[in-house]
This record gives C-alpha cells, structure tokens and sequence, in this order.
C-alpha cells in the first residue's frame, strides 16, 4: 500500500515522510508532519494517526543536507515536532521499517505506540559525530528499555535489529506483511479499544540499583572515552532519566550537553571526517554519468604481503581473483597466508567456515600469465623495483585483453613511468592499499596523467564495493600519505640527533593521539622499505641529508618487528617494543661524529615539529594540485595513518590551531640550530591563507 504525504484511511489519518533517499528531517519534512499532525487533530473524522516512512527507511534522522546551514535550527526544530506529535490528543502509531536512527528514532520515541517490521534497523548514532541525542532519546529510550540496555546502545552508538525488542516495550506489534496495513490494523485496534494515548515521557525508568550501576558505567566509560568527551556526556544524559525528579528536567540535562558537544572541537573533527569522507569520493572534472567498465574478475601480481592481502578484498566481495608468481613456493606460501587468515577468522567466529571456504575456493593460484588474459583488472604488487615493475607491465600489455585495468600498488615509484611501459597509459592507474591490505581502510587511488575518466570512476565504485575509503592523488613521490610521511619520519630523525630519544618522541606523538609513535609505526612497516627508499632518493639527490642513526641500524640488519629489533628490540612471539641500550649507543656515536651536543627537546616541540611538518608538505600538496582539497588529506591521515581521529587530520588540526599561530611557529624553528631552514618557510599557500585569516578547509 502507498500513500501521499497527508492520506485519510478510514478513520485514520497517514501522514507519509517523503524526503528520500532516507527521509533525513529536513525543515521541510519537519513543517509537513507539524501540519499534518494539526490538520488531523482539527478533523473530528480523524480518531488515529499513522507515521510512516519507505520501505527503505522510516528516517535516518537529521538530514545531513541541513548540516551547519540555518534551516537545520529553524522552527519547527525536531524536538518542537517530537513535542507536537506526542502532545497529540489522537493516538499518533509509528509504522517503522527499513532504518530508524537517530533523530528518527527519537521521533518514534514520540509516538504513543509503535509497530515495527522486522529487521529494521535501530540505532542512536550521535556518537560516533561527537554527540548525544539531542531530541529527547536520552530521555525516553531508557523509559522503554531500561537504564542499562538504553546507556549500552547511546554510549555505543551501535546499530541493532529491531528483533532483539521482541517483548520489549519498544514496539507494541511486529508486523510481518505490508507494513501500512499492518499499522493501519493496529490503529484500527486502539480507536475500538478506546486506549489512552500512552505518552513515552510519563513512563518512570526502572533499575534495581540505579547507583551501583552508575558508578560502574562511569568508570568503564571514562576509561574507554579518553580524548572523546561525548560517551561521557551521553552517560549524564541517560544519568539524569532516572535522578531527575521529572522528565522535563531530565531533558534540560540532555539539552546542555548537547549544546556543549555541538561546539566542541571533537565534534568539528567527527563531523570533518564524517563529510571528507563522502567528499573524498567526488572528482572535481569527473562527471557523475562517466560509464563504468565492468570488473567481474581480477587478477594479482605477487602474492607477498600486499598481493595477498589485496586478493582477500575482492574474495570478501565475492569477485574470484587469479594470483601470479614467479616460483612455486612462493605462490604456495601467498596462498597459504590467504587460507591463514580465513581459518583465524572462523577460528574467532566472526566468520562462518562454509562462508570462508567458499571464498578461499575463488582464489585461483597461477605461475601463467596465460590465466590471465581474461580478467576485467589486474593488480600488481611485486617489489618496489622499477625494472621489475616494467617487466611486468610489458607482459601485461601483452597478453590483457583490450580494455583491462592495469593497476600498480606502488608505494613511491612514478606512476607514469609505469603508464610509458605499456602502449595503453590510459588503463592505467595507482591503487596503493595499506598494510594490512585486508583490514586498512583506506586506498589511494593514484590518476596519472593519462588515465582515463572512466578507468578513475570505475575504480573508485569498485573501492566502495571492497569497502575503502578511497581518496585521489596525482603522481609524486610518495603520493599523499607517504610523502607526508617522509618529511614527517625526517622530522622525528633530526629531532633524535638533536636530543631527544626515540622512546621521547614515540611517547609525545602517542600523547597527541597517534595510535602508533613514528618509531613504532617504522619497526611495524619494516626499516628495509625505508632504507631502500632513501638510498634511492641520495642517488637521486647527492646534496640531500642523510638519516645516520636510521641507515646504521638497518646496515646492522635491524629491520624492525620482523627482524626482532629496530629502533627497539622485540621479545619473539610479542609485539612490545622494548628499549634497546645497542640503539642509545648507536644515537650517541652518530651525535658524536657529527657534532652533535646533544640538548633537552620538550614534548612540545616534538609534536608541533612533527605534525607541522606534516601540515606544510600538505599545503605544498594542495598547491601543486596532487590533492583535490584539504580534507582529502585528512582522510589519508585518518584511515591510513593512525591520525588521531578526535583531531580531524593534520589539516583540519591545522585550522583548528589557527594557521597564523603555525606558520610562526615555524619560523621560529627555522631559527633553531642545525634544522633545515629552508623547509621550515611556510608553503605560499599556508603562508597566504595565514596571512588572511583563512583557513585549509574553506579553500
Ligand atoms: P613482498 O616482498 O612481500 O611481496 C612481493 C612479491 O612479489 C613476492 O612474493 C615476490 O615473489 C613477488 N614477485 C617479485 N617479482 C615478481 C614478478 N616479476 N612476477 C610475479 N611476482 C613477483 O612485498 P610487498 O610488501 O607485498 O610489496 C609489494 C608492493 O606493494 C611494492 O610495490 C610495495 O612498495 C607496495 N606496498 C607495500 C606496502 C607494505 O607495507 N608492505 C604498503 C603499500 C604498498
């Protein structure tokens, strides 16, 4: 059954949400449920009112089109519309299906009775943006479902299936059929019953030992919060339905915290991430209807670290992937580790073994190009060497059919150049997994200067179906991430000569947030890719300063985890990166052979160093146009980089700190003894918006 937004059934009023895809609560749809809701109180014919969304969603809750314009605050603001609805004379059913989250749940929370189909989904998201519910759902959700219940899924933010409320006061009939005939039914049942209208806010909430409960709830939050200041806001909120007298004053607790979170710099970081990411996948001179080639199947070169790792992507999204070697053993070994980390997951059981093994049984290993004339995209993933990588492309050219995406998993190497190996530079494009290929979210997808619009538009679909983040880069060294990151390591190596120890520096950056010191992350990623790079980049450039204390480990063989040392040592079978006194004695020789007296470096001038020399390679990157705008580079810190997400990324961090305030810093550590001076004046870009009291994210 289908109905216009206002529709009479019978003596029953339905008053639709048509504001697709997910029936967000604009100002408008808020003006249309405040009428109708009045139009059905005014009509004596009227005895209930039906709420009703598609099938694909009740409502999402606030509609992220409205974010941060004035029609978002405009009366009637949702919560007007929730008092409207739930101080309706008329019995008012929510009819819920498909998705109910937050704002639209509150607004089911408003209703007098709910029906609901099953399977929908439920969730109070506002969390995970830095936020609580702000619509009464602290207030009410606790009244339905209990203290512990309603805390566990607002601190959360988790999304649950309307199933799990079976017997719960939260919904009064699980319809099975046509949800609207079902709700019409059920209204019809409440109209012959004469029931009372059953408002959500006169229930009390219940809970044996409300103090107890409290007490434990705000130790395991505040210790699972740190950094985030909304979990801990959400628990006072939820708090205040069961310790305050009346609901009003419960609500006036949530209304405050609202308002404080809503002008935090954690939630401007959320809400950044939130946007940057759908941003990121919009391409400035892409248009929207560039056709897409089809990608049924795909085939990997290499079946090391990364090549395996990739393969699981597309076995997880259901696309067989033919896996090429040169030897046997190591293909064996590739498809070894792909089995491995199937069986761990059953093992774990967050994967059911008929599932995994279907997976595993796309997999084709080959050592034949042969095997792969057919495929729709090939991936390469051997080493980092620009002669094997022409090798490989040359075959490529080859033996792919017409058509075929060519794709490298270069970390450094100019994409272009690759591009020249084959006769069609068109079909060829970067795509630079993380490592874990199979759990990093993020996927640099790199456009060279003559790939084709529709081999960029297919690549970021398929990105989503392998669910990435995928954000473009142009061709450079290092592209977004790691070239940031060079300058960022160099940062953190220069720091180490000057004074500070590496144990220092991993411990400041960790206190900023960094999920990983930078010592850490390099013993993680292995010191030999590094060192192969810079070897490459003094090659390049004679002129360039070398990384001593870096380069003497690694001629040691000191690889990092995987050679158990580094810049640390590791016990075998752990993972703890312990002080090691070889590399204390390794940094003092190389202080001492160049001069060095070494001197007391505080924390701050560790962080600020490290991330503003992150921040002023990313407006070079800006400016030369490798990135398409600055929350693309916030997307690279934050889902491949460990940036501490409650920060935004290294550009909005840079916005957030006042890019003035930046730009003389640096120039204050361009004063200090033995830096390179010329790297730290300002990028013209970072200097110009700084100049104007601009900042990164508005350019
Ligand atoms: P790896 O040494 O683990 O694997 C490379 C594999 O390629 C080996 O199994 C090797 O036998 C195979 N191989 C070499 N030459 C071949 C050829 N001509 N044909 C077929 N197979 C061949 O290396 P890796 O860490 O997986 O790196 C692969 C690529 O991915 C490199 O370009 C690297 O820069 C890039 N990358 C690595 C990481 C990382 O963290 N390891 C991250 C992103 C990108």
């Amino acid at each position: 059954m289908n109905s216009t937004p206002y529709e009479l059934h019978g003596e029953t009023a339905v008053i639709t949400f048509d504001n697709p895809p997910m029936n967000g609560f604009s100002h408008a749809l808020r003006m249309r449920v405040v009428a109708g809701i009045e139009q059905a109180e005014d009509d004596a014919a009227v005895k209930a009112i039906v709420l009703i969304g598609s099938d694909k969603a009740f409502s999402s809750g606030a509609d992220i089109r409205e974010f941060g314009k004035p029609q978002m605050m405009a009366e009637p603001t949702l919560r007007t519309a929730i008092t409207v609805v739930e101080s309706a004379t008329k019995p008012v059913i929510a009819a819920i299906g498909g998705i109910c989250m937050g704002g639209g749940l509150e607004m089911a929370l408003g209703c007098h009775f709910r029906v609901v189909a099953p399977k929908t989904q439920i969730a109070l998201p506002e969390v995970k943006l830095g936020l609580l519910p702000g619509a009464g759902g602290t207030q009410r959700l606790p009244r339905l479902i209990g203290l512990e219940y309603a805390l566990n899924m607002i601190v959360s933010g988790e999304t649950v299936p309307s199933d799990q409320f079976r017997g719960s006061p939260l919904f009064d009939e699980f319809i099975d059929g046509d949800l609207l005939a079902g709700a019409l039914a059920f209204a019809a049942k409440v109209v012959a019953e004469q029931r009372p209208v059953r408002r959500v806010r006169d229930l009390k909430v219940r809970h044996p030992k409300p103090e107890a409960f409290l007490l434990w709830a705000k130790t395991a939050v505040g210790s699972m919060a740190k950094n985030y200041p909304a979990p801990l806001k959400c628990l006072e909120a939820v708090e205040a339905s069961i310790t305050k007298k009346t609901f009003d004053e419960g609500l006036k607790v949530e209304r405050t915290g609202f308002s404080t979170l809503f002008l935090s710099d954690e939630h401007r970081a959320l809400r950044h991430i939130f946007f940057g990411e759908r941003a990121a996948g919009k391409i400035a001179d892409l248009p929207e209807d560039t056709p897409l080639r089809a990608v049924k199947s795909v085939g990997i070169i290499g079946a090391g670290t990364m090549g395996t790792g990739i393969g699981i992507n597309f076995l997880n999204a259901g696309i067989p992937v033919t896996i090429l070697e040169t030897r046997a053993d190591a293909l064996e070994r590739g498809v070894a580790a792909v089995r491995k980390v199937y069986d761990d997951r059953v093992k774990k059981g967050k994967m059911k073994a008929d599932k995994a093994a279907a997976n595993v049984a796309l997999l084709t290993p080959t050592l034949s190009y042969d095997d792969l004339r057919e495929v729709d995209l090939v991936i390469e993933a051997v080493f980092e060497d620009i002669g094997v990588k022409e090798a490989v492309f040359r075959k490529l050219d080859e033996v792919c059919k017409p058509g075929a995406i060519l794709a490298s998993n270069t970390s450094t190497l100019d994409l272009n150049r690759i591009a020249a190996f084959t006769r069609r530079p068109q079909d060829v494009v970067g795509l630079h997994f993380f490592s874990p290929a199979n759990v990093m979210k993020l996927l640099e997808v790199v456009r060279g200067e003559k790939t084709a619009a529709d081999v960029l538009a297919t690549t970021m679909q398929l990105a989503k179906k392998i669910k990435k983040t995928a954000v473009v880069s142009g061709v450079c060294d290092g592209f977004i991430g790691n070239r940031i990151v060079a300058v960022y390591q160099r940062e953190a190596f220069f720091l180490l000569e000057e004074g500070a120890s590496v144990q220092q520096i991993d411990k400041a950056l960790e206190a900023f947030g960094m999920v990983m010191g930078i010592f850490r992350m390099g013993d993680l990623a292995g010191g030999d890719i590094g060192w192969a790079i810079r070897k490459r980049r003094y090659a390049e450039d004679p002129s360039m300063r070398r990384f001593a204390i870096a380069d003497k480990l690694c001629e040691m063989g000191r690889f990092g985890q995987k050679t158990g040392s580094g810049f640390y040592r590791y016990e075998a079978g752990r993972r703890d990166a312990l002080r090691d006194p070889i590399v204390d004695e390794i940094v003092d020789a190389c202080r001492k052979e160049a001069g060095i007296t070494p001197r007391k470096v505080g924390d701050e001038e560790i962080v600020q160093r490290c991330i503003y020399a992150m921040i002023n390679e990313g407006a070079r990157i800006l400016e030369e146009g490798i990135s398409q705008r600055a929350s693309d580079i916030d997307m690279v810190y934050v889902f491949g980089y460990g940036f501490p997400p409650f920060r935004g990324g290294p550009m909005l961090y840079a916005d957030m700190t006042g890019l003035i305030n930046v730009a003389r810093a640096m120039k204050r550590f361009a004063q200090l003894p033995r830096v390179d001076q010329a790297f730290w004046q300002p990028a013209p870009m970072l200097a110009r918006l700084a100049a104007e009291g601009k900042t990164f994210n508005a350019v």
